[in-house]
């Protein structure tokens, strides 16, 4: 596994290869989540194709300065989980070796990132759009690798893809969970001890409205009343960033359900750690 820590290097690599390129966006602080992305660009490129990873805390896509200086950073071990998934490149930049003091251009994305966290996290998309598009323009990849667990992310980058005519294809790979349902995210290692054992009442909490949506056992506008009930049971100090039934394709809010699939979404404060999860609620 070759590591390259700037962008001439990563272009001198890059252009070595003739087969397919397979290429996995992260900021480290990697867990099995981002394993199973990695397992998968490796059966995407093939034994013959190359596997690029690039770990890089992206300043831009951070709402709160306090949450960027708090992203928890495992560089060695990184490193292990990336060749223990087979990659073959991994890009591990500084910020200044990414971003000109003075760059002024951003893309931005203005139709699927004005809900949910785009509304929540005020230039959190542009961030990631132009991030991923470097991201991109360095590394020329045939697939790029996405989460579901992002899903908005996933919906804003495809529609990058799709208005910039970028020849890139985007692969999305499941959400992985504790067995509890807790989704896994780099965030979870700054959860109290308590925290983390209450949490899995997020994606709980999911499955059982989604459950009773489609029964017809519940409305849209009773889900933040039930999510509240769950909460104010915990231990932990939560605080509801947003729940909200959104349009699976247009990621609009849904004030009624049954005509098609939603996607439930909630975004949460355990003491102070942001987390996110969804589930998608099929039409009956
Ligand atoms: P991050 O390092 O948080 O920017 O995530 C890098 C990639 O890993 C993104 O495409 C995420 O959606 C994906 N990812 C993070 N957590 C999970 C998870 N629990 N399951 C699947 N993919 C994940």
């Amino acid at each position: 596994m070759i590591i390259v820590r700037n962008k001439r290097d990563l272009r001198r690599e890059r252009q070595k290869q003739s087969g397919k390129v397979v290429f996995v966006p992260t900021m480290g602080a990697l867990h099995a989540g981002h394993q199973a992305l990695m397992e998968c660009a490796r059966r995407e490129a093939g034994s013959e194709g190359l596997v690029i990873v690039s770990i890089f805390v992206n300043p831009t896509q951070f709402d709160r300065a306090e949450d960027l200086e708090n992203y928890p950073s495992t560089f060695k071990q990184d490193l292990a989980v990336c060749e223990a998934a087979g990659v073959d490149l991994v890009f591990a930049p500084l910020a200044d070796e990414i971003y000109e003091g003075d760059s002024s251009v951003v893309v931005t994305e203005s139709m699927l990132s004005t809900t949910l966290c785009g509304a929540r996290r005020p230039g959190h998309f542009d961030g990631v759009c132009t991030v991923v598009l470097k991201l991109y323009n360095l590394t020329h990849p045939d697939v790029m690798v996405f989460g579901k667990k992002d899903f908005q992310q996933v919906a804003v980058i495809q529609r990058m893809v799709r208005d910039l005519d970028l020849p890139v294809e985007i692969l999305p790979v499941e959400t992985v969970r504790e067995e509890n349902g807790l989704a896994l995210s780099s965030r979870n290692t700054r959860l109290s001890s308590e925290a983390y054992a209450e949490a899995p009442s997020i994606y709980a909490t999911l499955q059982q409205c989604a459950r009773e949506l489609q029964g017809g056992a519940m409305e849209p506008a009773e889900i933040l009343g039930r999510f509240e009930e769950v909460f104010q049971e915990l231990q932990t100090e939560t605080r509801i960033d947003y729940v909200e039934l959104v349009d699976a394709e247009t990621m609009q809010p849904l004030t009624e359900f049954g005509s098609k699939d939603a996607i439930l979404a909630v975004a949460v404060f355990f003491d102070d750690i942001r987390l996110i999860d969804h589930i998608t609620v099929q039409t009956p």
